[in-house]
């Protein structure tokens, strides 16, 4: 049996969406737009999906929009700076954005829109007071990630927000990684743009939404259609949506249960290492971490000979660093941490999750010296 610890890549769709989602599709055939009662049966899953979402997040149901995942999410929220009707804008980040963010920031660049990236130290973390710092009297937009894909690294995003509302930015988090393992009540911060998408948290992939705090105007990512009131054009996809909804009551119902779950396994897993594996140092703020999360350098390790090694015995985990045109590339999240590319080469990801249990641990920790010292003889060979 397979043992998978990469669940911040995706997650296994749980029973409750599989179950759920099948029914839409058999029963549910309309288009919610349409006025039939085939649409009118549609709409009310769309509906009732958007109210399960507004109570996770605790924000009102109508500023939930539906989007076919976080990466949508995140440009449409970036590309909102534009409609600033104060005519801001700068934009303050960080340096340990997902792409989807980062790759948003550099085109607003191109296009002559000033973006600054606030650096985060060792562990991982930006000091609220250096964004506090970045924002100026034209700054439109603060964008800072929740919790970090690869290490796993809670942002102190209230304090951010606080004081970047404080100067009249409008913030945007992507939180795709911190729902459903984290607990958390944006609705009750000064967060006027989230994103998110199902798969990270038992959903399907393909869906996820950008919440907008009613008075934000933004301009629609995807235009077409009225779907979404004007906000986002597409017939929705009411079989992924009805998921994503699942998901979150799933979450909703579970939360403590997986943080205390999960870190016991994190924490063992983290354990074991550090006591069997010479040479390991784990990466990331371990008092601000999602609990699901465990980052480890394993010092002068060929990391991608380590995570093959690993798949070959049943293992799925991820790695700090991948192979882009034939040489290595460190993740730059590793590197604004001050990791050397050396560093990040040795760098593995696990992450836990629903499925995992204390026995799939111990078959990785009985593996893992082995395999460590295997990997580092091929890397001196
Ligand atoms: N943001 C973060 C932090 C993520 O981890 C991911 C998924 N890797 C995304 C955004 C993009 O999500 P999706 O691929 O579902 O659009």
């Amino acid at each position: 049996m397979r043992i998978y610890l990469d669940h911040n890549a995706t997650t296994p769709v749980r029973e409750e969406v599989r179950e759920a989602m099948a029914r839409v599709l058999r029963d549910v055939p309309g288009n919610p737009s349409s006025v039939h009662a085939e649409g009118a049966r549609a709409r009310a899953e769309i509906d009732a999906a958007r109210e399960r979402v507004g109570a996770l997040l605790a924000v009102p149901p109508g500023d939930v929009v539906f989007t076919a995942g976080a990466t949508e999410a995140n440009n449409t929220a970036i590309a909102a700076v534009s409609q600033r009707p104060d005519g801001r804008r700068h934009v303050v980040s960080t340096s340990v954005e997902h792409p989807s963010v980062d790759a948003a920031l550099e085109e607003l660049e191109r296009r002559g829109y000033p973006v600054t990236r606030v650096s985060v130290d060792r562990s991982g973390r930006v000091d609220p007071d250096a964004v506090a710092e970045a924002i100026r009297d034209d700054t439109a937009l603060v964008s800072v990630i929740w919790a970090n894909n690869e290490t796993g690294v809670l942002q102190p995003i209230e304090a951010i927000a606080e004081r970047a509302r404080a100067r009249g930015a409008w913030v945007h988090t992507d939180a795709t990684q911190a729902v459903g393992k984290h607990p958390l009540r944006p609705g009750a911060l000064p967060i006027d743009l989230l994103s998110l998408s199902a798969h990270k948290f038992g959903g399907p992939k393909g869906v996820g939404c950008l919440v907008v705090r009613g008075d934000v105007p933004f301009a629609p990512l995807l235009r077409g259609g009225p779907q979404e009131r004007r906000r986002r054009g597409g017939t929705e996809n009411t079989a992924g949506v009805a998921g994503l909804a699942i998901a979150c009551e799933l979450a909703a119902r579970e939360l403590p249960d997986r943080v205390h779950r999960w870190g016991l396994l994190r924490d063992s897993l983290w354990e074991g290492i550090a006591s069997k594996v010479p040479a390991v140092e784990r990466n990331g703020d371990p008092d601000h971490v999602l609990a699901n999360t465990l980052n480890a350098t394993f010092r002068d390790t060929p990391g991608e000979v380590l995570l093959q090694a690993l798949d070959l015995e049943g293992v799925a985990a991820s790695a700090g660093a991948a192979c882009a045109s034939g040489s290595i590339e460190p993740s730059h999240v590793l590197v604004a941490m001050g990791l050397s590319p050396e560093e990040a080469r040795g760098t593995l990801r696990f992450s836990v999750g629903h499925g995992v249990d204390e026995a799939q641990i111990d078959r990785v920790l009985a593996l893992l010296p082995d395999l460590v010292a295997r990997a580092r003889e091929a890397g001196t060979a």
